[in-house]
C-alpha cells in the first residue's frame, strides 16, 4: 500500500487533504516521515489573488503552481474565501498527483456524495449555468462531460425547489427484504434471519405514523411528496401492507400531494394483489428493479429473483396502469462485459419506464461480499464509456437526467444518475440529494433532514437501523420530533 506524507501551511487541512489523496489512491496510508511519497501545499494571497504551490517527492516528483483571481468576483460572499482556500488545497493534491502519474478523476476535486451542491451553490450567487461550468472544469477540474452533465441536471432541478419550497417529504423505511443481495450496504434484515422482528417494528411504526399525522396535522403541514422505501417495503405480507397503507392515507394530509413512490424493487416480492392495492391507496411511482438483465449475473449477486419475475411484475404494474415507473440499474457488476451492458439497455430501453436509474456499482465494506475476490472481473476501465454511451442512447429514446449522486467506492470514480422521460421527474428524489426542504424520516433507518431556509443548511437525525433499538427507542424517537416540528413550525 503506498504511504502518502501531507503538509500543508494553512491548518486544518489533513481531512481535506487525505480525502483528496484516497479519491485518486483509495489504498492509500498516511504516516510522518519515510513516505512513499511527501506532498506539500502552501496557499497564500488575498481575496484579490490566492496562490497555490505544490510538490510531490518521491519516486515521481513534481511540482505546480496555480493562482486563483475568480475568488475577487463579487458574487462571493465573506465565507467563500476560506472555501476557496481549501478548494485550492484539494486541487494542488490533485494536479500534483496527475503530473506524477495518476489518471484524471471524472469529479475532479469533488469528493463528495453530492456534487450537484456546489452547482446551485453557484447559482444562487448569480452565476449563469455557463459560467457555474466553465467553474466546475477550471476550479473544481471536472472532465468537460461531467461538467455538462451536472449542468443539464442542475437546470432541471431549480424550478423544483420553487415548487416545494416551504413544504416538506416524508420518508418510510421498512428495513427488510426477502434475502441480502450480495453488494448491498443499506439498512435491510433479510427475512430468512429477521422475520420475528416484522411485527413489533410495525407496531412502533404505526405509532410513528400517527404521533407524526397528528402533529402536521396540528400545525397545518401537508406532505409535497411521500416516499416508503428501505429495503423492500412490498416484502410485507398482503394484510400488513394493507394495514401500513390505510394508517398512513388517515394519519398524514395528502390532500397536496405531488408524488407518492413505493419501492417495490424485488420482483419476487410481487404479485397482483399487493400491486393493486399500492394503486388503491393512491401509489404514483412504484420502482421495480431489475439491476441487470443477464440471468447469470441475477444469480451471480444473490438477487434471488428471474427475468421472468420481473417482465412479469412490469407488466403488471403497467396493466394497473400506475403513471410512473422506476427501474435500477447497476453498471459495472462482476463478470459483465461490453455485450452484456448492451443486451441490458437494449432490453431497458424497451419497457420506456417514465424513469430509469443508471447506479455504478460501489463496492462497500457494509456488503455481505468481500469485494476483493471478484475485483478481477469488474471491467473498472469500461465503466464510464458505458456510462457515456447510456447516456447518449437515453437522450435518443428521449430521455434527461434529473439527479445526481456520488458514492465513495464507486467503480472508476463515478456516479449514479436518475433518468426521466419529459415531466416525470422523481420529485422526492431531488429534494432527498439537494436538501432544499425538510423531509420527516419515519422507520427503520430514516434520516430526518430538518431544512432553515435562512442559511439553506440541514441538520440530521437518524432513526436506528436495527428494528429492535427502533422499536425500544420509538417513544423517545417519536418525541424528539415532534417537538422539533412544532417547535420549528412556531
Ligand atoms: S433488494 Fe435492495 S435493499 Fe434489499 S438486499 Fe437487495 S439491494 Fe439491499
Amino acid at each position: 500500500m503506498p504511504s502518502y506524507e501531507l503538509e500543508c501551511n494553512l491548518p486544518g487541512n489533513t481531512a481535506n487533504m487525505e480525502n483528496m489523496v484516497r479519491a485518486v489512491d483509495p489504498e492509500a496510508v498516511f504516516t510522518t516521515g519515510s513516505a512513499d511519497y511527501r506532498i506539500e501545499i502552501t496557499v497564500s494571497g488575498t481575496k484579490q489573488e490566492l496562490t497555490c504551490e505544490g510538490r510531490i517527492g518521491g519516486r515521481q516528483a513534481a511540482q505546480i503552481s496555480f493562482t486563483d483571481r475568480e475568488i475577487s468576483d463579487p458574487r462571493y460572499g465573506m465565507d467563500a474565501f476560506a472555501q476557496r482556500q481549501k478548494e485550492m488545497v484539494r486541487k494542488g493534491v490533485l494536479l500534483l498527483l496527475q503530473k506524477s502519474g495518476a489518471s484524471p478523476l471524472p469529479w475532479g476535486i469533488l469528493t463528495g456524495v453530492r456534487p450537484s451542491k456546489i452547482y446551485h451553490y453557484l447559482r444562487d450567487l448569480g452565476f449563469s449555468p455557463a459560467e457555474v461550468e466553465e467553474r466546475l472544469r477550471d476550479q473544481f477540474v471536472l472532465v468537460p462531460e461531467k461538467a455538462a452533465h451536472l449542468t443539464a441536471v442542475g437546470e432541471v432541478q431549480r424550478p423544483f425547489f420553487r415548487k416545494v419550497a416551504g413544504r416538506l417529504s416524508i420518508y418510510v423505511g421498512i428495513p427488510f427484504c426477502p434475502t441480502k443481495c450480495h453488494y448491498c450496504s443499506f439498512a435491510s434484515h433479510p427475512l430468512t434471519t429477521h422475520a420475528h422482528l416484522v411485527e413489533g417494528f410495525l407496531v412502533a411504526l404505526a405509532y410513528e405514523i400517527e404521533e407524526i399525522g397528528k402533529a402536521l396535522t396540528r400545525i397545518g403541514l401537508s406532505p409535497a411528496t411521500l416516499y416508503i422505501g428501505g429495503g423492500t417495503p412490498t416484502v410485507l405480507t398482503v394484510s400488513q401492507l394493507r394495514d401500513l397503507l390505510n394508517r398512513i392515507s388517515h394519519s398524514f394530509p395528502l390532500g397536496e400531494l405531488l408524488e407518492y413512490t413505493v419501492e417495490a424493487g424485488r420482483p419476487d416480492t410481487l404479485d397482483r394483489e399487493k400491486l393493486k392495492l399500492l394503486r388503491d391507496y393512491g401509489v404514483t411511482r412504484v420502482s421495480v428493479n431489475p439491476q441487470t438483465f443477464n440471468p447469470c449475473t441475477l444469480a451471480r449477486i444473490g438477487r434471488k429473483h428471474t427475468v421472468e419475475q420481473l417482465e412479469a411484475a412490469v407488466a403488471l404494474v403497467r396493466t394497473l396502469d400506475f403513471p410512473c415507473l422506476n427501474m435500477d440499474m447497476i453498471v459495472g457488476l462482476p463478470g459483465e462485459g461490453e455485450e452484456d451492458w448492451d443486451d441490458t439497455l437494449e432490453k431497458l430501453l424497451a419497457y420506456q419506464s417514465e424513469n430509469i436509474t443508471l447506479h455504478t456499482l460501489a463496492p462497500k465494506r457494509a456488503a455481505t461480499w468481500d469485494f476483493s475476490q471478484v475485483k478481477a472481473e469488474i471491467a473498472e476501465e469500461r465503466v464510464a464509456c458505458w456510462l457515456e454511451t447510456s447516456r447518449t442512447r437515453l437522450s435518443s429514446a428521449g430521455y434527461y437526467p434529473y439527479y445526481l449522486y456520488r458514492q465513495r467506492r464507486s467503480v472508476g470514480g463515478q456516479e449514479n444518475c436518475g433518468y426521466t422521460l419529459p415531466g416525470w421527474e422523481g420529485i422526492y428524489n431531488i429534494i432527498m440529494m439537494e436538501e432544499r426542504s425538510t423531509v420527516l424520516g419515519l422507520g427503520g433507518g430514516g434520516m430526518s433532514k430538518w431544512f432553515d431556509p435562512v442559511s439553506l443548511k440541514v441538520s440530521r437525525t437518524p432513526n436506528p437501523k436495527c428494528p429492535a433499538t427502533y422499536r425500544g427507542r420509538i417513544k423517545e424517537l417519536v418525541a424528539e420530533k415532534v417537538n422539533r416540528l412544532i417547535t420549528s413550525a412556531n
